[in-house]
């Protein structure tokens, strides 16, 4: 790992931090350390959030077919590498490699997306109601943002922020996660080679996450924040933005309700139950985290979900064949081993997985609970990683009352047969996103986000640019 990129990037430059100093990068497969990348203070900080506001006003004014066409050939370019990407990215998380090709052709696809929008950014005018004055409406960049991003996606969770605000015209901080720095740092070399002009994007890895974020949120200057990340983390960046007023976007966490009725199609919804519980080995916000399947079709079920589990292959993502890579890290798998002992402990039977194999690495096998208690805390956390676990409901108004039982409302799954039944509970559902007969709601073109305790705004889709625009309203008397 020599070849990487590993030094900050602020001002369009390739710089060390201010103190020197540094920080290790893991591989999640074996425990040991692939490369160092800097571990940037709140000077550096600074320095990139002066780069941004430096660039705002040029870069505001850059026509936006402009800005469509770095983002389009920052797709070409994302594309063309993707065996080189998906390596890193495997590399410094652990998804398999298959699952890692697929994240980058996702993660393409937001540039391509915003290189649409960025041309179609509405204005307005009209006469107002007096039928004097006229209103002229345009749209502005909010200006410079702050990115912070989750170790998860690396990639996607960077192109679905960095695409809209470039398109958008804001210039920006990138905080990535320490765990995974490597995904976003590559991503600037791409853009800079496609062409975004310097202190439009800058990248900021650190240990040091609110050492460095809070003096830019409370600073007055950062007119934006886009964050990705646990509930617990979002609340404390809100409370410091209300202080300076700074706009948010907050995709948090989930506790998506996965919803089996008795006359749903059982391959489908065990097809749809792999992915959405085994993307990215569970380790996403919209995993299926709660399995509510009708006692009548329970057991086979979990039969056949435990089937299915059990055909999967654990080992590194690099390895050829692989279907499940290891946890991000000790801490994400000590906590997925307390929430099984405790569903145990409370009763659910193991069909399979449950224990952790001896060795190196953060490896965790797919596993299938059934009998599940209400009160088991997995319940209300998030387990994230490849555990399903399963509890039975008798019929609709009970289960759409305990699926929406939580602070969360980010995605919910609907395995029904019945059109009625599926637009119905789709409706009763407290969630920003519903999979009805499918297990991956996730798409470039479509807005992602929650509800409740999930979060603010929607990225993606048509509204996503909106997050990073404002709106601004000019009027006109005719006399
Ligand atoms: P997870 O538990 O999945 O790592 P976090 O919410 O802790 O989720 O992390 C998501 C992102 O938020 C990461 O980039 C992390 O470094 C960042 N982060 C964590 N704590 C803070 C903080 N106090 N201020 C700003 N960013 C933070």
């Amino acid at each position: 790992m020599t070849d990487v990129l590993n030094q900050l990037f602020i001002g369009g430059a390739w710089v060390d931090a201010a103190d020197g100093a540094t920080m290790p990068v893991d591989d999640p497969a074996t425990g040991e350390i692939l490369c160092h990348v800097a571990d940037a203070g709140p000077k550096d900080a600074k320095l990139a959030e002066e780069a941004a506001v430096q660039a705002q006003q040029d870069w505001a004014r850059t026509a936006p077919r402009a800005r469509s066409e770095i983002l389009r050939r920052a797709y070409e370019l994302i594309l063309e590498r993707t065996d080189e990407l998906a390596h890193l990215m495997t590399s410094e998380m652990g998804k398999p490699l298959a699952e890692a090709r697929g994240e980058v052709a996702y993660a393409a696809e937001f540039f391509r997306w915003f290189s649409e929008e960025a041309v179609r950014i509405d204005g307005g005018c009209g006469t107002l109601p007096d039928g004097r004055n006229r209103m002229l409406l345009s749209r502005r960049p909010v200006g410079p943002c702050l990115l912070i991003t989750p170790w998860n996606f690396p990639l996607a969770m960077g192109t679905r922020k960095i695409g809209p605000a470039i398109a958008a015209g804001c210039t920006m901080i990138l905080k990535p996660a320490p765990q995974t720095p490597l995904s976003s740092l590559a991503l600037a070399g791409i853009l800079k080679e496609a062409g975004l002009p310097d202190g439009v994007l800058n990248v900021v890895t650190t240990s040091r996450a609110g050492e460095v974020c809070e003096p830019l949120l409370r600073g007055g200057r950062i007119r934006k924040l886009s964050f990705t990340g646990s509930t617990g983390v979002g609340r404390i960046l809100l409370a410091q933005c209300a202080d300076t007023v700074v706009r948010t976007s907050m995709e948090l966490g989930g506790n998506a309700p996965f919803i089996v009725f008795d006359d749903a199609d059982l391959d489908v919804a065990v097809d749809g139950a792999m992915v959405a519980k085994m993307r990215n080995m569970g380790e996403a916000c919209t995993a299926a985290n709660r399995f509510f399947v009708h006692r009548s079709v329970a057991d086979e079920f979990g039969r056949r979900l435990a089937e299915r589990m059990r055909a999967l292959v654990v080992g590194p993502g690099t390895r050829d064949g692989v279907d499940v890579g290891p946890l991000i890290d000790r801490t994400g798998r000590g906590k997925v081993e307390e929430l099984v002992a405790d569903a145990v402990e409370r009763g659910a039977r193991v069909l399979v997985g449950g224990r952790t194999p001896e060795g190196p690495g953060c490896f965790y096998p797919p596993t299938v609970l059934t009998d599940v208690s209400p009160e088991s805390r997995l319940m209300d956390t998030e387990i994230f990683g490849p555990v399903a676990a399963i509890l039975t409901f008798d019929d609709e108004d009970e289960v759409l009352r305990r699926a929406n039982d939580t602070p969360w409302g980010l995605v919910g799954y609907v395995f029904t047969q019945g059109l009625d039944r599926g637009l119905r509970v789709s409706e009763g559902l407290e969630v920003g996103m519903v999979g009805l007969n499918t297990g991956l709601v996730s798409n470039p073109a479509a807005p992602f986000g929650g509800v409740k305790q999930s979060g603010l705004g929607r990225e993606g889709g048509q509204v996503g640019i909106d997050e990073f625009l404002e709106y601004q309203y000019v009027a006109v008397p005719v006399r």
